[in-house]
């Protein structure tokens, strides 16, 4: 699994969402919600080595279909 290239935006130190490219390696990228008052919407936590972990799983409904959990920078397929 190649590493993956996570982009976190951020306000006023608030997380607001988060990019990266598609594990499967389709070439989509993936953009998730961290508000607090949107749905859907994901939690991001980044350990001390820099990995994220985002919950729920993730689920594209579109194009490749991939879901997938983000765990300590890994990738989690599910069937
Ligand atoms: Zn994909």
């Amino acid at each position: 699994m190649p590493k993956q290239d996570l982009i976190l935006l951020q306000d006023e130190g608030e997380n607001w969402s988060v990019g990266f490219r598609c594990p499967c390696g389709c070439g989509d990228v993936i953009e998730l919600l961290l508000l607090p008052d949107v749905k859907p919407r994901w939690d991001i936590k980044i350990d001390f080595r820099n990995r994220p972990t985002l919950s729920p799983s993730v689920w594209k409904t579109t194009g490749c279909r991939s879901h997938f959990w983000v765990r300590s920078g890994k990738i989690l397929w599910v069937d």
